[in-house]
């Protein structure tokens, strides 16, 4: 027994506590996924190398709205009628690889007490497939909704990666943490918090959640 280390009782009290707290004062969080969960331009820009021949790759992707330039369609909705899918295969959405350190916090958020709240806007052509993805990589989520008002669902933490998403999610949910997904194709938002990477959205929901404990308390 002498190898093994001594626990510190004071980071397993910490823990307990932090367990405790956030098991009775869950948060809301709304999570967006494709550019936050999913790898959507690893994804697309793989199915378009293997149909066209070319050598696309997901950093080439810098701006919001340009990925029919990149893929060398007319306009977007030429990019989106490639993007559906055809006979011969399903629609780009349908075999997404996830971001690094996506699955890992999830489920941590999820063990923690929080409820996971999957708000992605998708054609409806994309929306089954969705479902199929969301199942096929066991995301911990009782709850999604597939819409283009994203303000409408009810959260006390976003996260999100789309520029106009950010601001209508500022100005509509003053109550709520915005953060936004730092990524090449959005700049800062006046009222929303920067998140680089899983990690920090963690630390930012825990953080949130002390806060309004305390709040409470107060
Ligand atoms: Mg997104």
């Amino acid at each position: 027994m002498t190898n093994v280390k001594p626990v510190s009782t004071e980071a397993a009290a910490e823990q307990a506590w932090q367990h405790g707290v956030v098991a009775r004062n869950g948060l809301r969080l709304g999570i967006d996924l494709d550019g936050v969960v999913a790898d959507f331009n690893a994804g697309w820009t793989a199915i378009h190398n293997a149909e066209f021949g070319g050598e696309l790759t997901a950093d080439l992707v810098t701006m919001w709205d340009g990925l029919h330039r990149i893929g060398g369609f007319a306009d977007m909705d030429a990019f989106w009628e490639w993007a559906r899918g055809n006979e011969h295969r399903p629609s780009i959405f349908r075999h997404l690889d996830l971001l690094p350190g996506a699955p890992d916090t999830l489920r941590r958020l999820d063990d923690d007490g929080h409820r996971i709240v999957i708000v992605s806007t998708k054609p409806d052509w994309a929306v089954h497939e969705t479902m199929h993805w969301l199942a096929d990589n066991e995301i911990p989520t009782r709850e999604v909704h597939l819409t283009f008002e994203k303000s409408e669902v009810d959260c006390d933490v976003y996260l999100d990666d789309a520029p106009h998403v950010l601001h209508e999610l500022v100005q509509h949910r003053p109550d709520s943490v915005v953060c936004r997904f730092v990524r090449p194709w959005n700049e800062p938002v006046p009222g929303a918090v920067d998140v680089h990477d899983w990690t920090a959205f963690h630390a930012i929901v825990t953080a949130e959640t002390s806060r309004r404990v305390t709040e409470t308390s107060d």
